[in-house]
């Protein structure tokens, strides 16, 4: 796929000397006007992220849902309220994380003679294509632990290869685990990754009991990470992409 078939040609250049949160609202905003892939068409808006930008937890999921479509933010759907939920449950704060998709643009197809929208999952390709507003994000940011929620979430922030199944809620070194970790700023202290499910598919599960509880212990492991300290930190941040 050539750069004219991604949001890299949408990417605005940021003010130098601009603070985090300046960049980010520039990239939000600049994000309205991406058509790196054919997502737009259908959906209503862009839904772009939540949180502070020196939030120690970075979450990243699959897409916008048919609630968040409609209200232009993150997680605000069912699945979104079970993260929260869970994310209390496991001690990480809301309000220092930062909630972010790998594909910014709602999927959906709906049957005929239907109005309701139904979640198709990103290929590949609409994936790659929406990786560069993912990997802007994350030059901006400087996270503890980051958490990827569900495959497609592992796809777009590791590599295709990367099996959730193989490592759920295992701890690994954040950025090395990434198939390009050059793609991310180093970070000091250093971060760690945690792969989970996305909270849809607890939503789905027969067991929907165990699967919670599941989510939660990874969440857990997450928050362990978080050191009560975190002043002094600092980040190696490459220029924005
Ligand atoms: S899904 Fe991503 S790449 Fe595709 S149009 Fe939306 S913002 Fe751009």
């Amino acid at each position: 796929m050539t750069k004219s078939g991604t949001a890299q040609s949408y990417l605005p250049t940021l003010r130098p000397g601009g603070s985090p949160a300046q960049g980010l609202d520039t990239l939000r905003e600049a994000a309205q006007r991406c058509r790196g892939c054919e997502l737009y068409q259908g959906a209503n808006q862009v839904v772009f992220s939540e949180g502070p930008p020196d939030a120690a937890v970075v979450m990243v999921g699959e897409q916008p849902g048919d609630v968040e479509d409609k209200k232009g933010e993150p997680f605000v759907g069912p699945a979104g309220r079970l993260l929260r939920e869970a994310m209390e449950e496991a001690g990480i704060p809301v309000g220092d994380t930062y909630l972010t998709n790998a594909v910014k643009h709602f999927k959906f197809h709906q049957d005929s003679g239907s109005k309701r929208r139904l979640h198709d999952t990103p290929k590949r390709t609409e994936i790659v294509a929406c990786r560069p507003w993912l990997l802007a994000e994350f030059a901006l940011l400087r996270p503890r632990v980051v958490v990827a929620l569900g495959a497609v979430a592992c796809s777009a922030l590791v590599g295709p290869a990367f099996r959730l199944t193989k490592v759920r809620g295992q701890l690994l070194d954040w950025p090395d685990v990434a198939d390009h970790p050059e793609d991310y700023p180093s970070l000091d202290p250093p971060a760690q990754f945690v792969a989970t499910v996305h909270p849809s598919a607890v939503l789905r599960a027969d067991d929907r009991d165990a699967a919670r509880a599941a989510f939660v212990a990874d969440l857990i492991a997450a928050g362990a990470v978080m050191a009560p300290d975190r002043r002094g930190s600092t980040a190696k941040r490459p220029s924005a992409r």
